[in-house]
């Protein structure tokens, strides 16, 4: 098991934004070109939502601007160059929360270009909380604008399953998105976006649109992204227990976020967690042996592949 790594960023009350483009374990070194393109398209994520911050926007419209453009890049596993379903689908998930305690999730999406902003939708304009599947003309309601099965289904993920059918090995599965952020208010929020594990039987959900499983967010602890081995993040309420374990145990996030970790890997799991608490530090921590994550706050921007 790779041992946990744990990075920090910012301080104060500060603005803070932390991103991941999903934690794993690469069967093979990057190339030279893909290192060079993930760093790039990281770059552009933490501009688009850390420009938010700057502005005096929301940390919702931050982890939002962040998240749309993790999931137009093909290099991560959301949106535009989601894994694919067994059958060759892209089936997509995806949540948000707000520090306020609002929260809005889909899953099983095939159409929704930018499946966060599904999840905004169902936060905003709907009495519920979580939607399976929303139908188009829930979809038009919402004004969540919609795209062609084909835009989400790269010829990467087309070789990506033809390579894993032939030879499955789950630890290469892995993969998601998220952001968490703090605004000048002192306000935080998380989302997640994913297409969920390579080769996953069509309807199989893992933790990435659970409130408390894969996001969570309270304004008087922490803001929340998971991504990893779904099935255990879900058993082990691991976006919640971040905020739990902040909360009633009193401890710092660093430790929180450590310790959950420990517990995925003891039940067979692993994945990364970042964290932007309402005060302090904020973090990125992963036990699988590599994850995509950047930051921006005042003291500048970082990437990290
Ligand atoms: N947690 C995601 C899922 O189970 C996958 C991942 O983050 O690797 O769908």
């Amino acid at each position: 098991m790779p041992e946990t790594i744990v990075e920090s960023f910012g301080e104060g009350a500060e603005p803070l934004l932390i991103v991941h483009g999903g934690a794993g374990h690469r069967s093979t070194p990057l190339t030279q070109e893909d290192i060079d393109s993930a760093h790039a398209a990281l770059h552009t994520v933490i501009t688009a939502g850390h420009s938010v911050l700057k502005n005096g926007g929301t940390a919702v419209d931050a982890v939002v601007a962040a998240v749309r453009e993790l999931e137009d890049a093909p290099n991560f596993n959301a949106g535009h160059g989601a894994a694919l379903t067994s059958a060759g689908t892209a089936e997509l998930d995806a949540s948000i929360m707000d520090g306020a305690g609002n929260s809005g999730a889909v899953t099983g999406v095939t159409t929704v270009r930018n499946p966060v902003t599904g999840a905004r939708a169902v936060m905003d304009q709907s009495e519920h909380v979580l939607f399976g599947a929303p139908t188009d003309s829930q979809l038009a309601t919402w004004g969540v604008e919609t795209a062609e099965q084909d835009y989400f289904i790269t010829d990467k993920r087309r070789v990506e399953l033809e390579n894993f059918q032939k030879a499955p090995n789950p630890v290469f599965q892995h993969g998601t998105v998220g952001a968490v952020a703090r605004d000048a208010s002192g306000h935080v929020a998380a989302a997640t976006s994913t297409g969920g594990i390579v080769n996953q039987e069509p309807g199989r959900i893992g933790d990435t649109p659970l409130v408390g499983g894969g996001t969570f967010a309270n304004d008087q602890t922490v803001a929340v992204s998971c991504t990893g081995t779904g099935e255990v993040f879900i058993t082990e309420v691991a976006a919640h227990s971040v905020h739990a374990r902040v909360d009633l145990a009193g401890e710092d996030p660093a430790t929180a976020t450590g310790q959950v970790l420990d517990r995925i890997a003891e039940r067979g799991g692993m994945g990364g967690i970042i964290v932007v608490p309402a005060v302090g530090a904020g973090i990125a921590a992963y036990n699988s042996g590599d994850m995509y994550y950047g930051s921006a706050s005042s003291t500048g921007l970082s990437t990290h592949v």
